[in-house]
């Protein structure tokens, strides 16, 4: 779980980094034992947004303790990845 975890976080940090170039300049998720992945963007300020979002694979249904928020989301956190924009940026000779 953990392992995927970080492999859908580091896939996930591209495409946010591709769709919000200017917005975000790191990503924190915390990857949760019950397989949801949560995500805070880093602002390039360095300030972490108030909001977490909770990221699900297309067509995906909440999973039924995140649902009913049965327990606190924290309490099932297993592991966090932080990842930053620096040495992502690609430059094109033309
Ligand atoms: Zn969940």
């Amino acid at each position: 779980m953990k392992r995927q975890g970080r492999e859908t976080a580091s896939r996930l940090a591209h495409k946010i980094f591709d769709a919000f170039p200017e917005d975000v300049s790191g990503l924190r998720f915390y990857i949760l034992d019950c397989g949801c992945l949560y995500l805070q963007r880093v602002s390039p300020e360095g300030i972490p947004d108030p909001v977490i979002g909770v990221h699900r694979e297309e067509g995906e249904v909440p999973c039924e303790i995140c649902l009913l928020r049965a327990v606190n989301w924290r309490q099932m956190v297993i592991d966090e990845v932080l990842v930053y924009r620096i040495g992502l940026q690609v430059t094109e000779d033309e």
